[in-house]
């Protein structure tokens, strides 16, 4: 299932939050469940990816976050 776009803005949250602390647990953005999957594939310094998995409602969804390039860093 992939992410619907109402549910965006919960996502990025979990995937700040899950940045600041890789070890917590987040929230599925869809269902709320505990204990997404997050997995980062990004491609620094020019983009994010992150592959975001939950096992209670089959999300499978791959979120890009535009990087500022080299300079943002
Ligand atoms: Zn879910």
């Amino acid at each position: 299932m992939d992410l619907k776009s109402e549910h965006l803005p919960n996502a990025l949250d979990r995937i700040a939050a899950w940045r600041c602390d890789p070890f917590s647990v987040q929230k599925c953005p869809a269902c709320d469940v505990a204990g997404i999957e997050i997995i980062d594939r990004s491609a620094r310094p020019y983009s994010e990816w992150y592959a975001l998995k939950c096992g209670a409602c089959g999300l499978d969804a791959a979120l890009h976050i535009p990087l500022p390039g080299p300079a943002g860093y």
